[in-house]
């Protein structure tokens, strides 16, 4: 917190002190980044004052982020982050890659990457005292806030389409939120909560909307970097090691575009600290159906243009992205490039994933639906490292996971139907 100095426009540049705003740039509406003092983080912390730390969550990086750590006993809003790190050697062999590992974000408390980020904005409102904290989701950056909230007895209202799968509407309900389905698409419920959060006063975590959301979402590239130095020993032989000049390639799925704009955010703040010299390559992948990032970095603009959006990724299925310009910058800024991949694929990357222990619901699912396709298209060296994130658990989405799969047979209780069928 004593480290949070202020904010900086995206779009502008301008900068704006902690307390004079708390959303969006007021002269373009552009996307604010918040600026650390990192001149003093650098004069109290050396790398290993972070990677000896034992806080197994996401506040370890306590020094690095613009809140105070949250107050109260262990609880799921404590527990946040630090997912583990698979590697997927029977994958990789498939399509011809020598290092492939996976991220499971599915093993934060509410099963999704957005618990990441909205640990720190519950922890923010605590801060600014606010009574509510709302909203819009297409379910999981709901049931993070629902969760999260519900771990510190703060009140939360969410704002989802009406057909968000049943799993995560039941989580919501669960965590005793007040929950408001819009008949509407997300892109309806994220412009009502807005309205709302304006006319009653409550403060909106929403994506790309709140600066704060980035600032947990940053926390995993924190983890990458210190699992790369634990594994590998230096983060600069994600340069060397593995024989050829190719940095670590990180696989995200893309849909607001946050999540991709908070890895990039957390890569800049070590370069800044100095403690990298070299960023990861990113990679964003979308659905075919919700490309509206990835058609703007193919033309190299900035200019998000809207699309109507259909997948069967719900998490991902974004009509106006609302972090495009970051997003398509964070690929831009590190060498990267953005890949579209279809329903099908998706779902047959589903089942990929399945047949190694790891079960993603469709957004999750998306990032490695995009490594496949881009080993098989050369987007990638065969010795390139490559890390690609399960953001979403396939518990969210059961009926989706159901079209990724042939359904079992049911049978008589008998031997001989046992035997008829093997
Ligand atoms: C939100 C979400 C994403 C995409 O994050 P954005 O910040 O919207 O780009 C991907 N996967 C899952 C499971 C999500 O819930
Ligand atoms: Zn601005």
């Amino acid at each position: 917190m004593k480290n949070f100095i202020g904010y900086k426009c995206s779009l502008c540049g301008t900068e704006y002190l902690p307390n004079q705003i708390t959303y969006t740039c007021p002269k373009d509406n552009g996307n604010l980044d918040v600026i650390l003092d990192f001149d003093s983080i650098k004069k109290k912390f050396h790398p290993e004052d972070i990677t000896s730390r034992t806080e197994n969550s996401l506040w370890r990086y306590l020094p690095l982020l613009p809140v105070d750590e949250p107050a109260g006993d262990s609880t799921p809003l404590h527990i946040a982050g630090w997912t583990p790190v698979f590697a997927l050697p029977s994958l990789a062999k498939k399509l011809n890659l020598q290092h492939l590992w996976l991220k499971d974000e599915s093993r934060n408390p509410t099963a999704s990457f957005k618990d990441r980020a909205s640990a720190v904005v519950v922890t923010r409102a605590q801060e600014i005292k606010s009574e509510i904290i709302i909203t819009a989701s297409t379910g999981n950056a709901g049931a993070a806030l629902a969760g999260m909230a519900a771990a510190v007895n703060q009140k939360a209202i969410i704002f989802a389409p009406k057909n968000a799968p049943p799993a995560k509407v039941a989580q919501l309900l669960i965590f005793g939120a007040k929950v408001i389905l819009v008949d509407g698409n997300y892109d309806d419920a994220f412009d009502l909560s807005i309205k709302a959060s304006k006319e009653f006063g409550w403060y909106c975590r929403n994506t790309g909307y709140n600066p704060f959301t980035l600032e947990g979402k940053k926390t995993a590239a924190f983890e990458i970097w210190e699992w790369w130095i634990k594994t590998h020993q230096d983060w600069h032989q994600a340069d060397s090691a593995l024989n050829h000049h190719a940095p670590l390639t990180i696989f995200v799925s893309v849909g607001d575009g946050n999540i991709i704009s908070g890895i990039h955010k957390g890569f800049k703040d070590l370069f800044s600290l100095g403690w990298i010299t070299n960023m990861p390559r990113i990679i964003g992948v979308q659905a075919q159906g919700s490309s509206a990032i990835a058609n703007a970095f193919q033309v190299n603009t900035e200019i998000i243009i809207p699309v109507s959006s259909n997948t069967i990724a719900d998490s991902i299925s974004v009509d106006l992205p609302r972090d495009g310009v970051r997003a398509v910058r964070a690929t831009k800024e590190t060498n990267g490039t953005y890949i579209t991949v279809s329903d099908e694929e998706i779902l047959q990357a589903i089942a990929e994933l399945g047949k190694v222990g790891i079960f993603a619901e469709p957004a999750g699912a998306t990032a490695y639906a995009g490594v496949i396709k881009s080993a098989t298209m050369g987007v990638v060296r065969s010795d390139d490292p490559i890390l690609v994130l399960n953001t979403g658990s396939g518990l969210k989405d059961v009926k989706a996971a159901m079209q990724a799969v042939q359904s079992a047979p049911v049978i008589e209780p008998t031997l001989e139907a046992v035997k008829k069928i093997l």
